[in-house]
């Protein structure tokens, strides 16, 4: 996990006290929550995806599919620390709305109104659509492209077991379809970035409820704090301002990320030390 902590210092972590945020900000990052009640307000800009394929050592269900670049790398990244590279493939990951409207659409046909609805987000609802998602399946004969067997033992419970270190939460849990409207989905993974991956596992939220709970963070306020060995990080909450963009105050620290919640304002976490023991 070093590396990911290494290629946000890439990115620029000089100390600053006030950035300038645009408004369509909030509709970006790696915490923005899709769901029917926040849909896709702005398609993923084609130089944030990569394809799968730029990794050679991944499977990938049929050709030409693509992630966004940060969720690709921690992906790549999980397979190899899961010794899951023989063991899993990719079915799903990148989608355009009008791959969604088709797989929606397929799946009406195929498996009728009341399996659709539990399984398959309607178009604009998809987290698929920010390049954040991917869908992997245990490598068989016949691999299920909606619902893809992802069991809870060998390389894929291992897989399952370090998705958090990796920035990444299984988004749509059995106990929480009340809130997610979406049935339980073992195969499907939304990166969101650590720490947030193994803060949502510690408290048990759904992303849904996490979001909600980072909003009782603000910056004048106490923030969320995280630590592991000598890695410290704050999260905190800025809402966007009435116009075209919001003034958001950064903590000082040695590195920090700023994501939409694709409602109504700013996370910002704040990463002090550089160390990082996964
Ligand atoms: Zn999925």
């Amino acid at each position: 996990m070093g590396q990911a902590i290494n290629r946000i210092q890439q990115q620029g972590s000089h100390p600053i006290n006030h950035i300038q945020v645009s408004q369509a900000e909030i509709y970006e990052g790696h915490l923005v929550l899709i769901n029917g009640d926040n849909p896709i307000k702005r398609p993923i800009k084609e130089d944030k995806l990569l394809p799968i394929s730029s990794n050679e050592d991944i499977n990938e269900l049929h050709d030409g599919m693509s992630m966004e670049k940060t969720g690709l790398q921690q992906l790549s990244a999980l397979l190899a620390a899961s010794e899951a590279l023989e063991e899993v493939v990719v079915v799903s990951a990148y989608r355009t709305k009008e791959e969604q409207e088709h797989i929606y659409a397929t799946s009406l046909v195929e498996n009728g109104p009341v399996y659709t609805a539990s399984y398959v987000a309607l178009p604009d609802q998809s987290e698929h659509q920010t390049g954040l998602a991917v869908d992997v399946g245990k490598i068989s004969r016949d691999v299920d492209f909606i619902a893809p067997s992802f069991p809870s033992n060998g390389a894929c419970q291992t897989f399952k077991q370090l998705a958090a270190d990796y920035g990444f939460i299984q988004r749509y849990k059995e106990g929480k379809e009340s809130i997610t409207k979406i049935s339980c989905e073992p195969w499907h993974f939304r990166y969101v970035g650590y720490p947030h991956s193994r803060l949502i596992e510690e408290y048990s939220f759904c992303l849904e409820e996490y979001i909600d709970f980072v909003k009782g963070y603000t910056y004048s306020g106490d923030h969320l704090r995280f630590k592991n060995g000598s890695l410290q990080v704050e999260i905190y909450y800025v809402p966007a301002e009435v116009g075209p963009s919001t003034t958001v105050p950064i903590v000082k620290c040695d590195l920090y990320r700023l994501s939409g919640n694709n409602r109504d304002g700013f996370i910002i976490t704040a990463f002090h030390g550089s160390e990082h023991n996964g």
